[in-house]
């Protein structure tokens, strides 16, 4: 199968005129775009733009994220989500001055081969940052693509991806692939839209378009499984202006991130009341949803008479307590600080 190429020119035409303004998008170099697209990633671009801005100030090239400290490289990602992207994104960094001399390598295979960057992203890279053509498949281009052609093929199988990577290939414009791969992302992200009734009135593939009438059922996804719930107490454990931090696990969910102290199960007051020795109270629920699990936590603070001797805990005075890289499923803690 293959892609019309008469696809490229209005959706080009449309992208000069409706294109979104974005910051990486003012100066595209590839260090630029790597930080962007692996921000972008299971996040929106509205929550994007700040952390981008505060992370290239600290971190304006690759040499700056390469030397920093990783704890420190955490703390302004801290609310974004998904660490272990950040560490590969800090590890990526660390790779190219060491093996490429800072210069981010203008291959495919070379990119493939730094932590945390996959086809997509490669691509990304590539067409936005060198001008090369390399299409970026995304979920949003297989639903735009998959829409378009009007295909049934289930857009989470490998085969799907690769084979509308190897068709866009021979379609993407040499001397336009920046905009041709952005211009996708657009359409993908504002006209032919994920969760709701497709805009085709505004976009520029309407008369060209076989599966419009089809836009509920396309694209086609596997039956997603369903995530495990867990149930966990989350402590605020103070002392004279102190509170009780824990590193996580080197290894599995939020690894090596700094949390409140917390454990399986929904404990009671009166259980809590058992073991600390200081006033408690009832702080909330709250739920964050991972991808493949849920936690539904109920928190209480404690005031303790003394610090608990806990193996692990470390005592951060609240003012310094932002230098902490603590995931956003902990925010509805930091809110009581
Ligand atoms: S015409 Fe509608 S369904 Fe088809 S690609 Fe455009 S927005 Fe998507």
């Amino acid at each position: 199968m293959s892609l019309p190429s008469d696809i490229v020119s209005p959706l080009l035409a449309w992208y000069a005129k409706e294109r979104r303004i974005l910051p990486w998008r003012e100066d595209p170099t590839p260090y630029h775009v790597w930080v962007s697209e692996i921000m972008l990633q299971q996040t929106r671009v509205e929550t994007v733009i700040d952390y981008y801005h505060r992370f290239l100030e600290r971190f304006p090239d690759v040499f700056s994220l390469a030397a920093a400290d990783r704890d420190e490289v955490l703390a302004y990602w801290q609310g974004l989500g998904y660490y272990r992207r950040c560490e590969a994104l800090h590890r990526g960094a660390a790779a190219v001055v060491s093996e490429y001399g800072g210069e981010i390598p203008a291959d495919f295979e070379s990119l493939l081969s730094l932590p945390g960057i996959g086809r997509y992203t490669a691509a990304a890279i590539l067409s936005i940052g060198f001008g090369i053509a390399a299409p970026a498949v995304d979920g949003n281009v297989l639903r735009v693509v998959t829409r378009l052609m009007n295909r049934d093929d289930c857009i989470d199988d490998e085969r799907t991806k690769r084979a509308v990577e190897g068709e866009l290939r021979e379609i993407i414009p040499e001397k336009e692939a920046s905009a041709f791969t952005q211009a996708l992302m657009d359409l993908g992200a504002t006209v032919c839209l994920p969760g709701g009734a497709p805009l085709c009135s505004r976009c520029p593939w309407e008369t060209l378009c076989a599966g419009k009438e089809r836009w509920e059922e396309l694209p086609r996804r596997k039956q997603k499984k369903s995530r495990a719930v867990e149930k966990r107490t989350v402590l605020l454990l103070c002392h004279e202006g102190a509170v009780a931090l824990r590193k996580r696990p080197a290894k599995g969910l939020l690894a090596n991130l700094w949390e409140f102290p917390n454990e399986e199960g929904n404990l009671t007051e009166a259980e809590i009341s058992g073991r600390f020795r200081g006033p408690v109270a009832f702080l909330g629920k709250a739920k964050h949803v991972f991808t493949h699990r849920e936690w539904h936590m109920t928190a209480f603070r404690v005031d303790l008479a003394e610090k608990t001797e806990e193996p692990g805990l470390l005592w951060v005075k609240k003012e310094e307590i932002a230098a902490y890289a603590i995931p956003s499923a902990f925010s509805f803690i930091k809110k009581e600080l």
